[in-house]
């Protein structure tokens, strides 16, 4: 006899929309998570009296995220605040107010380049397929199947396959003569993602990213509660190692184990955390065929970041005038793009692009006239033998916690390009490595996102549709950033209902009762 309905392990956003969608729609559901709360690589901390978003800092909607947080009734019950992009190097100081905008500051950054004209001409086509078809609210699949918009897809199909591939952007930059800037062009952002992430990441970050006032444990906090409501059930520091057989046909799911032993017995199962984890240990490689776990083990996955998170004594006011009023200026000390692996330098952070988040009086709680600011990058966990811990055990060496701090100094001074006298108001500091990542969210490597974008090598964009999401289990799903292409917020969001409407045996994007 099975305890529960369905037992959802990991309670990142994947996950508890899932749960939540399932706990609406009468099953008893049971939530595992092994970290103290929920939200995944969305979770907030507290140390010293300031609060910090510890990894995502704002993240898109695209039709899809903002739909489904009202369809669970948490969208209105939350503030929203629109985030502004600011991009700053030697040449170019501008805001990422639209695409004319960021064309005529790099025409004016490069006055002797003839290729931004044309390559701008070809983004501004993408942000005007992108503005419509989806809006924040609407998405073509997701909603409506008005023939007006899918006839406007139709003549974009061939383009739409030619701007999903890397290759192609590789192709619209070479118009840019300047190797520095046809450089950076041709590889800003994740590692060789496509052209159309390249074209939509302008027109996404003009239109459409957002931020949760109060936080993002704030959201998280919001949609455990919805789920709890509901009648769903939450445990947390609670690791599950094993998802075992039903009998002996093997074909189904009968219980998840834990760290500790216990078996919790179930008619479904959803598994919402790192994909690694599930293959090597979780159901086990003797269960998939030789050549998926192969590919899967070995796949490359979404950079790690490096994160330093500032309380400062400094008010959110003074912060916010002297970043200039965006809540995300990047920093770009040159225009060379790396992303750092086991064998890149011991400097290598104090080369990189930065990116400063503050959402100032939105921003999560600091003492009376202080701020938070939180500076990233891109790092890796291999980095320097595991950041000179020779590997994720904790506690950590001390020679780790020299090296972050290092590692920290040297971002830090980086950011007073932007923020002069910035290490004389720090009041606390700490650095987050992919070490941490890992160790609070379980994503191998500390990986952000999901699977590497690069569409030749990403398993998810390969396997055929929802491939990611069936496991050798019946009547086990997986869900999140790993299952559904591209990764990211959204694809976590929309796997968590595809999946609830999986498990209730729906179709994968049928409506659920109450969505809008
Ligand atoms: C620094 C940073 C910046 C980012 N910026 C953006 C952005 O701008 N836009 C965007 O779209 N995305 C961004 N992302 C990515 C985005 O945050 C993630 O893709 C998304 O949150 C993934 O959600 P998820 O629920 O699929 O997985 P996760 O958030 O990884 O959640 C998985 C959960 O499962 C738990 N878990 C794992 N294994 C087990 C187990 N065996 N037992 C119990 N519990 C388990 C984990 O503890 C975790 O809570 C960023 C991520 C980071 C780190």
């Amino acid at each position: 006899m099975a305890e529960y309905d369905v037992v959802v392990i990991g309670a990142g956003i994947a996950g508890q929309v899932c749960a939540c969608y399932l706990a609406r729609e009468g099953k008893r559901v049971l939530l595992l998570e092994q970290n103290h709360q929920s939200g995944g690589n969305m979770s907030g901390f507290t140390r010293n009296g300031f609060t910090f978003d510890g990894g995502d800092q704002s993240f898109e909607s695209l039709g899809i995220v903002f739909p489904i947080l009202a369809d669970l009734g948490v969208y209105e019950t939350q503030d929203w605040i629109k985030a502004r992009y600011r991009m700053v190097s030697a040449d170019f100081d501008f805001y990422i107010d639209g695409i004319d905008a960021v064309e005529d500051a790099l025409r004016r950054a490069f006055p002797n380049e003839p290729g931004i004209k044309p390559l701008f001409a070809e983004v501004r086509e993408v942000s005007g397929f992108l503005q419509s078809v989806c809006t924040p609210w609407e998405f073509p699949l997701l909603h409506d199947f008005r023939p007006s918009r899918v006839l406007r897809l139709l003549p974009r199909l061939a383009r739409l396959k030619r701007w999903s591939t890397y290759r192609y952007r590789e192709t619209a930059c070479r118009v840019i003569r300047d190797p520095r800037l046809r450089n950076w062009l041709t590889n800003i952002g994740y590692y060789k993602m496509p052209y159309l992430f390249f074209a939509g990441f302008w027109h996404l970050w003009a239109h459409d990213y957002w931020y949760p006032a109060g936080g993002m444990q704030a959201l998280h906090r919001r949609l455990t509660q919805r789920f709890t409501d509901s009648g769903g059930e939450v445990r947390y520091n609670t690791l599950v190692t094993r998802v075992v057989p039903a009998d002996s046909s093997e074909r189904r799911a009968g219980a998840a184990v834990t760290a500790g032993g216990e078996e919790i017995r179930a008619a479904q199962f959803v598994y919402a955390g790192d994909y690694r984890q599930l293959v090597e240990g979780i159901v086990g490689p003797e269960r998939f065929k030789p050549r998926q776990v192969n590919e899967l083990v070995n796949a490359r996955l979404t950079e790690a970041l490096v994160s330093v998170y500032l309380g400062l004594n400094m008010s959110n006011h003074e912060l916010s005038s002297v970043l200039g009023d965006a809540q995300h200026p990047f920093f770009f000390p040159n225009y060379d793009v790396l992303f750092p692996d086991a064998g890149s330098p011991r400097d290598i952070h104090s080369r990189m692009w930065l990116a400063l988040n503050h959402f100032g009086t939105e921003s999560p709680s600091a003492p009376e006239g202080n701020s938070t600011l939180t500076i990233q990058t891109y790092s890796s966990a291999r980095w320097q033998n595991y950041w000179d811990n020779g590997g994720y055990h904790h506690p950590r060496s001390p020679e780790y916690h020299e090296l972050k701090k290092a590692v920290g100094l040297e971002m830090v001074k980086l950011a007073e390009n932007l923020v002069p006298g910035l290490r004389e108001r720090i009041a606390y500091m700490d650095v987050g490595t992919p070490l941490s990542l890992h160790r609070f969210t379980r994503n191998a490597e500390g990986s952000s996102g999901g699977w590497c974008y690069q569409e030749t090598i990403s398993p998810v964009f390969r396997f055929p549709a929802l491939n990611l999401i069936r496991t050798p289990y019946r009547n086990l799903h997986a869900c999140g950033h790993y299952a559904l292409w591209p990764g990211g917020v959204i694809s976590a969001v929309l796997c968590g209902r595809i999946v609830a409407n999986l498990v209730l045996g729906r179709l994968p994007l049928a409506r659920l009762n109450g969505a809008t």
